[in-house]
């Protein structure tokens, strides 16, 4: 019995799945990426539930995070998204069938030593700089790469891609530009005699916004995992999220009005109340918020009002929990591993309640339970 947990919600991500598919016409090719967990959701077991549903192409962004994967057994390819930095990294690679990219002419003078001394095949896609500055070859840098990873009879350069900065910018140019800077670098490549073939470029944003920019293949991560991206875009399906995450009420106590609750007393009862106590905090996600700078003036402004709306509790700003089906303000500081929330009078909760909370999908999970919600309804409604 667990006092919290998360539940995924394999169905959620397989009709997620559905919606990217339809987006694609028949040869372009789906890599889900399930780098960090999955986005939260479980790397092995979403990647093992993708590709048992027909999915073959998986990207991830560290050599550690592949190497699960295929000790988990999954058969697909599965595409690194950043450098092997040293030998023994790129030889590990090689053993396990892991797809490396080469961002800068240094990987690939790594990757041809490496692949001639373990005389094994070895396949890379180039990563193009156009715009992210990120990492990524220059035309020129991909140019002499190809011409010297061509010599090498182990390596299989079966793929060529760019990453795009803001997809989903109002303004659409500065993505068209990286398109474009993209495809001169693989004609030109083309022209010297490098064919090569998976050109890939969109991400979530741009599969969903840029179907010409669809090519070969997509690289998307974040609609499986069922949420449109912060941008424009179209939105023509409905995701379903498949994440909870879960605790039980672990105490419920009644204090008067004008108590102070919680570290730094920032929070006094107006009324008397049951404060009740869940097992999980910041270190669960809870109420950890992303310490990005604000994209903008107005963004500030609409971040600092949201803080002050909910300093003066108005209830639609502030951070909530949804116990028995029903609303509750959290209240107070959240603490490392403690939330407390204060349940409304009408609300019948007792210690062993089940809530759900509004946690960030940072953190690996104390336990988690993969389920079916479909299944689970039918069930239901057939009356089992
Ligand atoms: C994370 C990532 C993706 C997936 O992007 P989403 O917007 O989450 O679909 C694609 N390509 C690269 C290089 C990435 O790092």
């Amino acid at each position: 019995m667990y006092d919290k947990w998360v539940e995924i919600d394999d169905d959620a991500i397989l009709s997620n799945l559905d919606g990217v598919r339809s987006l694609l016409s028949e040869p372009t090719l789906l890599i889900a990426v399930v780098k960090a967990n999955a986005y939260g959701h479980g790397m092995v077991p979403t990647a093992l539930l993708l590709e048992k549903n027909g999915v073959d192409h998986f990207a991830v962004t560290f050599l550690w995070e592949a190497m699960e994967l295929r000790r988990a057994g999954l058969k697909g390819d599965i595409l690194l998204l950043s450098p092997l930095v040293e030998e023994e990294a790129v030889s590990q690679a090689i053993e396990m069938g892991i797809t490396a990219m080469i961002s800068a002419p240094r990987d690939a003078v790594l990757a041809d030593r490496v692949s001639r001394s373990q005389q094994q095949q070895f396949k890379v896609h180039l990563k193009i700089e156009t715009g992210l500055n990120r990492f990524g070859l220059s035309c020129e840098e991909a140019l002499q790469v190809c011409q010297s990873l061509s010599q090498n009879p182990f390596i299989y350069i079966e793929g060529i891609y760019t990453h795009m900065a803001h997809a989903g910018d109002r303004d659409p140019s500065y993505t068209k530009q990286q398109f474009q800077s993209f495809n001169r670098t693989v004609d030109r490549l083309k022209a010297e005699g490098y064919h090569i073939p998976i050109r890939h470029c969109a991400n979530s944003t741009a599969t969903l916004r840029f179907p010409e920019m669809h090519l070969d293949a997509v690289r998307v991560g974040t609609l499986l995992s069922g949420q449109y991206p912060v941008g424009e875009m179209p939105r023509p399906f409905t995701l379903q999220d498949p994440f909870q995450f879960k605790a039980r009420v672990i105490s419920i106590q009644h204090r008067p009005a004008g108590s102070s609750v919680g570290y730094f007393r920032t929070y006094s009862l107006r009324t008397a109340a049951r404060i009740a106590v869940l097992p999980a905090g910041f270190i669960d996600g809870v109420a950890v918020e992303v310490a990005n700078p604000p994209s903008g003036g107005l963004d500030a402004i609409k971040r600092a009002l949201k803080m002050f709306l909910a300093w003066r509790r108005f209830s639609r700003f502030t951070a909530r929990v949804y116990i028995e089906g029903q609303p509750c303000n959290v209240v107070g500081k959240v603490y490392m591993q403690f939330t407390l929330v204060e349940l409304p009078d009408h609300l019948e909760a007792k210690v062993g309640s089940e809530a759900s909370l509004p946690a960030k999908k940072t953190l690996v999970p104390p336990a988690v339970v993969r389920v079916h919600r479909q299944q689970r309804d039918r069930t239901k409604a057939e009356g089992h």
